[in-house]
This record gives C-alpha cells, sequence and structure tokens, in this order.
C-alpha cells in the first residue's frame, strides 16, 4: 500500500525523522485557512499517489494565505500522470541549500535492506544511478544483526558528505529512517529531497512511503490511511471480498487457484491470441462462496466476454468449484457470459460430472490448459 507524502510524513515525525509543518486542504478556502494558521510563505502541494508532481505543476510556492489560495485552485483537479488532484499538503515553506536523497528498500537479489544515499537529490533517482553510479552511496543491512551505526557512518562518507553538522544530523535520520522502514514493515521509505537548509538543519522534504500490504493486520492504523476513493473500485470491491483480483485490460475473465496457476493461465490466453480481462487467485481450497465471490468481482469488469476457470486440485477439490459454479450460477444471473471450465487433479472426475449432470447451457467443459484458453478466447469474440 502507498502512502500519500503527508501520511509518510506523519509516520516519519512518529520516528523523529524531522518534517516541517503542514496541514491538509480539500478545497482553496481550506488551503488559505491552513495558510493562515502556518502564518508566512508555505508550500501548497497536490497529494497524489505518484511522483514527478513538481515537474506537472503540483508544487508551488505561496506567498501567504490569499496566494495559497490561488495557488490551490490551480492545483485541485489537475492531473498528474492520471492521478486527479483532490487533496493539497499545505506546508510552511522551506528554505533550500541541498538537496540530498536518502532512501531504503528491499534488494530483492541479495534478500536485504538496501539503502541509498547521494548528495545528487531533487532530481529522478534513476538519472543519477544511470549517469554518475559513483556518487550513489549504497549500504546493505543484515536484517538479523540489524543496523549499527557504524554502517550509516560508512554510507554518509561514502556518499561524501562531509559537514560534520550534516553527518550528525544524517545519521540520526539514517538510522531512525531504518526504524521506520522495520517497525511499519515498510517494502519503501524514500526522501527525496532530503533538504539542508541555510541554517544547517537537515529535514525530510518529501516522503514516499510503501508498507507490505501483507503485514497491514498487525498497522490498523497505517491500514486505516488507506484512500478508498482514490483507489481502483473493482479492487476496492475484490479487497472487501477477499478476493486476489487485479484488473487488466482485456475480455477473457480468468480463475486459477494458485497464484502461479493464475499467472500461466493468463500466459496461455495471451499466448493463443486472447486478452486476459483479469488475474484473478481463488486460492488453496476453493469454497463454494469463493467462487461465487470470485465471478461477482469479475462480472463487474463490463468488458468481460467469457470467463475461463483452470483448477488444479491439490488442496482445492475440484468437485467444490463445480458446486461453487452450479450455486454461482443459482445466485446470479450468469446467463450472457460462458464459462469454459478445466478441472483437473484432486476429485476432477466427481467435479466433471456434476457439471455434466447440471448440464448448463453456457458451461463448457474442457480438458487441458491450452483447449480451455482456445475456447475460451474463442466464445469472447
Ligand atoms: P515531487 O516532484 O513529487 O518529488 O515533489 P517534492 O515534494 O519533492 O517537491 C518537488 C520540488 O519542489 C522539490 O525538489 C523542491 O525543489 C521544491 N519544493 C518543495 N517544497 C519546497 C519548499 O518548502 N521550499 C522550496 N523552496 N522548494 C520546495
Ligand atoms: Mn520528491
Amino acid at each position: 500500500m502507498d502512502l500519500y507524502e503527508y501520511q509518510g510524513k506523519e509516520l516519519f515525525r512518529r520516528f523523529g525523522i524531522p518534517v516541517s509543518e503542514g496541514r491538509l486542504a480539500l478545497t482553496p478556502d481550506e488551503a488559505r485557512l491552513a495558510a493562515e494558521g502556518l502564518a508566512g510563505p508555505v508550500v501548497v502541494k497536490a497529494q497524489v499517489l505518484t511522483g514527478g508532481r513538481g515537474k506537472a505543476g503540483g508544487v508551488k510556492l505561496a506567498e501567504g494565505a490569499k496566494d495559497a489560495e490561488e495557488k490551490a485552485r490551480a492545483i485541485l483537479g489537475l492531473d498528474i500522470n492520471g492521478h486527479v488532484v483532490h487533496k493539497l499538503w499545505i506546508e510552511r515553506a522551506s528554505e533550500i541549500a541541498k538537496e540530498y536523497y536518502l532512501s531504503i528498500t528491499f534488494d530483492r537479489g541479495v534478500k536485504r535492506p538496501l539503502f541509498m544515499l547521494t548528495k545528487q537529490g531533487g532530481v529522478d533517482i534513476e538519472e543519477v544511478a544511470a549517469t554518475s553510479p559513483d556518487a550513489l552511496a549504497r549500504l546493505h543491512v543484515d536484517a538479523l544483526e540489524g543496523y549499527q551505526p557504524y554502517q550509516g557512518r560508512r554510507l554518509v562518507y561514502a556518499a561524501g558528505i562531509d559537514d560534520p553538522d550534516e553527518q550528525k544530523q544524517i545519521l540520526q535520520i539514517v538510522g531512525r529512517l531504518y526504524g521506520a522502514f522495520v517497525g511499519c514493515d515498510a517494502m519503501l521509505c524514500e526522501i527525496n529531497p532530503l533538504i539542508v537548509t541555510p541554517d544547517g538543519e537537515v529535514k525530510a522534504l518529501d516522503s514516499k512511503f510503501t508498507v507490505d500490504d501483507n503485514a497491514l493486520y498487525k498497522h490498523p492504523d497505517i491500514a486505516a490511511m488507506r484512500d478508498t476513493a482514490a483507489a481502483d473500485p473493482l479492487e476496492t470491491f475484490a479487497r472487501e471480498k477477499g478476493v486476489t483480483y487485479v484488473k487488466l485490460d482485456g475480455n477473457v475473465g480468468i480463475l486459477g487457484n494458485g497464484a502461479g496457476l493464475a499467472m500461466s493461465t493468463v500466459d496461455v490466453v495471451a499466448h493463443v491470441g486472447g486478452r486476459p480481462a483479469n488475474f484473478c487467485d481463488l486460492g488453496g481450497g476453493g469454497s463454494a462462496q469463493g467462487v461465487v465471490d470470485a465471478l461477482e468481482v469479475i462480472t463487474r469488469d463490463t468488458q468481460v466476454r467469457a470467463i475461463f476457470f483452470n483448477i488444479f486440485g491439490g488442496i482445492t477439490r475440484c468437485d467444490e468449484v463445480a458446486r461453487g459454479i452450479l450455486q454461482a450460477l443459482d445466485e446470479m444471473d450468469m446467463s450472457s457470459y460462458p464459462l469454459v471450465v478445466r478441472l483437473d487433479g484432486t476429485n476432477a472426475e466427481e467435479g466433471r460430472r456434476l457439471l455434466a449432470e447440471a448440464a448448463r447451457p453456457n458451461v463448457h467443459p474442457e480438458a487441458t490448459m491450452l483447449d480451455g484458453a482456445r475456447r475460451a478466447v474463442e466464445l469472447a469474440g
């Protein structure tokens, strides 16, 4: 789950990382009031779950309250990389002497958290990595041993930060960022830019914060930060139903049991010339109710013309899936959807028998994954 800048900064604050004071505003009026409260120059910042807001005109300095209201009017409703701005963060403006970059994420290759620090902040980090890789200091942390301050010192020196006062502050921020990363079960904590003010104060001017969805049950306060209005309504609906679902843009609805099989099914459908409408994993077990829920999600996508059930029974019993399909056909009007069903593995015979006995006109059994994919693509038209 990606957090908005203001939410990430709230977490930074909790972990002792310096940030500027700010307020949330949903309207130009609220922006004016927020700026009045902060007094003095402010920066009006679009809150959208994408980067590059500055370049897109989503970050503007304002002299005072009246100016903040005008800047807010200009930014609200703006489309930034496909994200429409509905929220603003009004922050006390900072003076900037230097812009650095600091992040921690997972390096999956070596299975360790990785810090990156460079004095060339503010710009795209990919650009720094490509044009001056030596300027980008890296530090892997052993997750069991934990972060050690001597490692942080090495990182700070490697980045070429030579002012002792900056070194001290950045070292502290690095340690606290590790605390935030582990403490929130984050997958990414990025500060770009990490600024140094003309007075030599170091603070986080931006935040990119991603928390592992699988750990959200441990962090109800972070889970509550989710903005359901901004999320894809179908994916939100799926989440509420407990269905693992990713929307794609084709017309063949796909339902597999297990993420690997569901992904292969997406591939095979594409391979035979079709366009998958979604990825949907029924999971292990595959109860009748689970099938009903998944079908409800898949059929909410108005582009879907045919649905391909690809089930390999291991823990999932094919008879249970067949019952689920039949139950779904009783509960929902599925008559406009051809359902191609391939059942194999545990209790496949029984499952196929149940479907054959029910003899629904829109259920098309196929023996193999490839045949099923071909049939579904053909029926989707
Ligand atoms: P991003 O473009 O989405 O990464 O948004 P940022 O929050 O990083 O802001 C983009 C740029 O706006 C920063 O790199 C700064 O140069 C500038 N900026 C943001 N906040 C302030 C501020 O308080 N004062 C000044 N002078 N510039 C700011
Ligand atoms: Mn930024």
